[in-house]
């Protein structure tokens, strides 16, 4: 049986960046589900459907989950590699603004936990979004909290913004992550908390390595606890 380390926290918090070099450097698969959230945002917004229609994306969330959970069957990359490859449509600023309007659907959450589910198993992998370690994968081997100070959040996130080229004011990226926070950890169905067990990690004032390092000391204590020795 694989390896399932979750990471959740707010937005900016630099989750997908820790998470993606963490999954790099043990060599596991890396499933990032905010992704899923915001491909069905994505074909919402194409399709100028209602995201505040909660029986509108219920039936949205069932189709594309269904066309990919027959897809995983033939292959198993199918879904992560086809996100991937329209990484900016699925993060434009558009998307970040209507994306917790979708994923604050109890339907569409239930739609799409057997998929995220099914993405785990049979493999060692690092899976991050807002409800892995309390909701999706409560059973995993290692949970991580990842948060920063709302500055250095949203500041990130400005960043990150201006470098892909979209024109937007620190002041409309504030908004947007207060926002979107407020709605990701006051929702009804699994709101973003800390899980029980997680480990706390405060990105605020240290660097990707100094982050990487303090959870592969993690990674390693789990490794010894399963296997009883040093295995590194
Ligand atoms: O991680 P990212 O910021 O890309 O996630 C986008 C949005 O998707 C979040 O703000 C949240 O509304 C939703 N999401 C969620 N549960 C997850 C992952 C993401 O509700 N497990």
């Amino acid at each position: 049986m694989g390896i399932i380390i979750t990471i959740d926290g707010p937005a900016g918090a630099g989750k997908s960046t820790v998470a993606g070099e963490l999954a790099k450097r043990l060599g596991f698969h890396y499933i990032n589900t905010g992704d899923l959230y915001r491909y069905i945002t994505y074909c919402a917004l194409k399709e100028k459907l209602n995201v505040n229609n909660s029986q509108t994306m219920q039936k949205l969330s069932f189709e594309i989950v269904e066309k990919y959970l027959q897809g995983y069957c033939n292959n198993a990359t199918n879904l992560v590699s086809h996100l991937k490859s329209i990484t900016d449509k699925i993060h434009s600023p558009e998307v970040d603004k209507k994306v917790s309007f979708v994923a604050e659907h109890s339907s569409v959450r239930k739609n799409l936990i057997p998929l995220q589910r099914l993405l785990a198993k049979n493999n060692s992998v690092v899976m991050e979004g807002r409800d892995i370690g309390t909701v999706i994968i409560p059973y995993a081997d290692l949970k991580f909290f990842i948060t920063a100070d709302e500055h250095t959040r949203i500041m990130r996130r400005y960043l990150e913004q201006l470098e892909k080229g979209y024109k937007i004011s620190f002041a409309e990226v504030k908004k947007e992550i207060i926002n979107r926070d407020h709605i990701d950890s006051k929702r009804k169905t699994a709101p973003l908390i800390k899980p029980d067990g997680a480990i706390l990690v405060d990105t605020s004032n240290k660097t990707v390595d100094e982050v990487i390092t303090e959870m592969l000391d993690w990674v390693k204590s789990i490794k010894r606890d399963r296997y009883g020795n040093n295995k590194s």
